[in-house]
């Protein structure tokens, strides 16, 4: 390990489901000189990362951008939809989504939870049934549950909301920008993601897009005390291309780099690439005995969350990945503490990126007496690459 603890061990891989490596480009954007934030720069940089980001979410809408991690979003957004005593219904199928509804009931909303064993992806059919059983204000359900790796089918919950008072609002957090998000086909109400993960930018920003008639909801919202990320100031500045505080000015110039790189690479080629690259993680390590965790049909192409093979614990692997190969990999902070690990594969990673990953996997499985076949891993994943085998996953379209 490095001497001194601030500099990062040589080889530094950083391999979690977000924060993400920040690409070179994105990272001299943000060492930019200082600007004007209501000078004519700034407006620019403002405009072109709202027409950017509009692709990605799939809508028209307008987009709002706050300085806050992802749950700062979901709590402001929170905030500005419900009203206190409002009754919502959170969909949970991980550890994400009892995230949103705390932050519901920590604003002061009647809660119903429509729960789903950790690993699969909700049922719409049951949340329809919910939704006519009960008259709901608005439908929190976690798009790319990190925890799990199970997505969720946001066209078929965005079909068993319509027709309903209730708003659909999703975390994409960790989906938004490596699957495919179509907001306003699939009628989401609100989207709601930040910068970390497949946007590829440092933490820090949060941004959040709402529907006409989320919009209106914000703009009656009297009830819900509120000022600093209050969205009926952030819309009206949001039109003049202005924030209405002082915005986070290098988090939006990273955000401006990153919709740049996406839209050299364009965006069907991004999410095909996300797609591919954790198909491939996923072969290599069926190859190598781990079993992936979630085996619902809709699986993340942004993160591969594996089951730790029985007598290992998965604080070892993680703990090893980073003494031997000085490679940043996630386990679990919730009720699957030790039982599974999780690999990010968002942002600008490429194949070389994968391959590393289940060589160093397999050297630590094999230090802990996991046996595995040498190379298995690596080859596996080198064969689904070369095309010599089948997508693993329905991508989530
Ligand atoms: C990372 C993540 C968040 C946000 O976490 P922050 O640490 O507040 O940025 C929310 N939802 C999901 C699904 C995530 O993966």
């Amino acid at each position: 390990m490095a001497e001194n603890p601030l500099t990062p061990p040589p080889g530094y891989r950083l391999r979690l489901p977000g924060p993400t490596e920040v690409p070179e480009a994105v990272r001299a954007a943000m060492a930019r000189p200082m600007i004007n934030h209501r000078g004519p720069e700034f407006r620019a940089m403002l405009e072109a990362v709202e027409a950017g980001i509009r692709p990605v979410l799939g809508t028209q809408n307008p987009v709002i951008f706050l300085a806050g991690s992802g749950t700062a979003a979901m709590e402001a957004t929170l905030a500005n939809l419900l009203a206190p005593g409002e009754r919502v219904l959170v969909v949970i199928h991980g550890q994400f989504g009892e995230r949103f509804a705390e932050i519901a009931r920590a604003l002061g909303a009647a809660v119903d939870t429509v729960d789903f064993p950790w690993g699969e992806a909700p049922d719409p059919a049951v949340v329809a049934a919910r939704l006519r059983e009960q008259d709901y204000g608005a439908v929190l359900v976690t798009h790319n549950e990190s925890s799990t790796g199970a997505v969720a089918d946001l066209a078929a919950l965005g079909a068993a909301v319509r027709g309903t008072r209730a708003l659909l609002v999703t975390d994409s957090v960790s989906g938004l920008g490596g699957l495919p998000m179509r907001q306003d086909e699939w009628g989401v109400d609100a989207v709601v993601s930040a910068s970390q993960k497949a946007l590829m930018c440092p933490p820090g920003l949060g941004l959040v897009s709402l529907s006409e008639r989320a919009r209106a909801r914000v703009m009656r919202n009297e009830a819900m005390p509120r000022f600093y990320f209050d969205f009926r100031k952030a819309l009206a500045a949001a039109e003049k291309q202005e924030t209405p505080f002082t915005p986070s000015v290098s988090h939006v110039a990273a955000l401006h780099a990153a919709l740049g790189l996406i839209e050299t690479e364009t965006l069907p080629r991004v999410l095909a690439r996300h797609r591919r690259l954790a198909d491939a993680l996923r072969a290599g390590g069926a190859a190598l005995g781990l079993r992936e965790f979630t085996q619902a049909a809709l699986r993340s192409a942004t993160v591969v969350v594996f089951e730790v093979p029985q007598g290992l614990a998965g604080g070892d692997i993680v703990r090893l990945m980073y003494q031997r190969h000085a490679a940043v990999i996630a386990g679990a902070r919730n009720r699957l503490q030790g039982r599974v690990i999780r690999i990010g594969v968002m942002g600008g990673h490429d194949e070389a990126t994968i391959l590393t990953d289940l060589l160093q996997l397999e050297s630590v499985l094999r230090e802990l007496g996991h046996e595995c076949p040498a190379g298995a891993g690596a080859a596996a994943a080198s064969a689904f690459l070369a095309g010599a085998a089948a997508p693993l996953a329905r991508a989530a379209e």
